[in-house]
């Protein structure tokens, strides 16, 4: 049987909040029952962004991460719900029971990824259903990813066997995997948000010129493991995904037989400065 899968690419996401705003008009005063009745206007955030900042200035970034509920394969609210106030459908969408859910206010607790909110008003625990109402009326993806205009979500239906493969040649990883709750929301270019970069500008001529061209190598003092690339235009250079807190590393900077090394820890990103060759 085909189940819902939602990937959202990282590195495409820039925060527009289209896809947050498209599920407030879709849930917000409109009664979707037995789905799900509608969410407060204020304070709700079923498709909620995260953001990190990365780095030193002018080297820094800026990442986006937008985080709904993962309508997770082991899903703990589905356990702490205990009754099927909280139950997961043939398609593999996790859904609250409006009725059977009121009042249970610990289950906003039970989500390890704080996906569910507390509707005071209302009384009741309330979260991302991925629209189940608009796909059982034949839309073909829910309003996030239908008004994402860089392409940075993507929903599909799949046999878990062919999602697997789409895992494996894309490289898709889940957001806390140490939670192992088993989500269907994937992600690309993940290392953008939870890892870290190396970061530096090369001149030449004291200061004067930057050293379009530089080969930057970077050398992992423990595991030996090497990355190389190229200062740019402007003589600047960034190698990301690699571990916080992994250790020391060498870099080794040259241009036309001049070259430059030196040893630092990386703990997390980091803007060399500028280098002098
Ligand atoms: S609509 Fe797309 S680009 Fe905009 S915040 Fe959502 S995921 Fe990011
Ligand atoms: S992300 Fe949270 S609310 Fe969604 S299915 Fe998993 S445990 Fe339940």
């Amino acid at each position: 049987m085909k189940k819902v899968n939602l990937i959202i690419d990282v590195a495409r996401c820039h925060d527009c909040n289209n896809c947050f705003i498209s599920c407030k008009d879709e849930h917000w005063d409109n009664d979707h029952s037995p789905i799900a009745v509608s969410q407060p206007r204020h304070g709700h955030r079923w498709m909620d962004i995260l953001n990190i900042e990365r780095g030193k200035y002018p080297l820094q970034d800026v990442c986006y991460l937008p985080k709904p509920c993962m309508h997770c394969e082991d899903a703990p609210c589905i356990q702490a719900s205990g009754d099927g106030a909280v139950y997961r459908r043939e398609d593999g969408i996790v859904i609250i029971d409006p009725e059977k859910a009121a009042g249970r206010e610990d289950l906003a607790a039970s989500c390890p990824y704080g996906a569910i909110y507390w509707n005071e008003e209302k009384k009741l625990p309330q979260k991302c259903t991925m629209c189940a109402h608009l796909l059982d009326q034949g839309w073909e993806q829910p309003r996030c990813s239908h008004s994402c205009a860089t392409g940075a979500m993507e929903f599909v239906l799949l046999e878990d066997a062919e999602m697997q493969q789409r895992v494996e040649a894309e490289g898709l990883e889940h957001f806390h995997p140490e939670y192992k709750t088993r989500p269907r929301v994937w992600y690309k270019n993940l290392f953008r948000f939870t890892k870290c970069h190396i970061a530096g500008s090369v001149a030449i001529d004291y200061g004067l010129e930057c050293a379009v061209g530089a080969k930057v190598t970077i050398t992992h003092q423990k595991s030996g493991e090497v990355w190389t690339t190229l200062a740019n235009n402007y003589g600047n250079f960034k190698l990301d995904g690699f571990e916080k807190k992994s250790g020391k590393y060498r870099i080794d900077v040259e241009l036309n037989g001049i070259t430059k090394s030196c040893v630092f820890e990386l703990t997390e990103s980091i803007n060399l400065g500028v280098i002098h060759l």
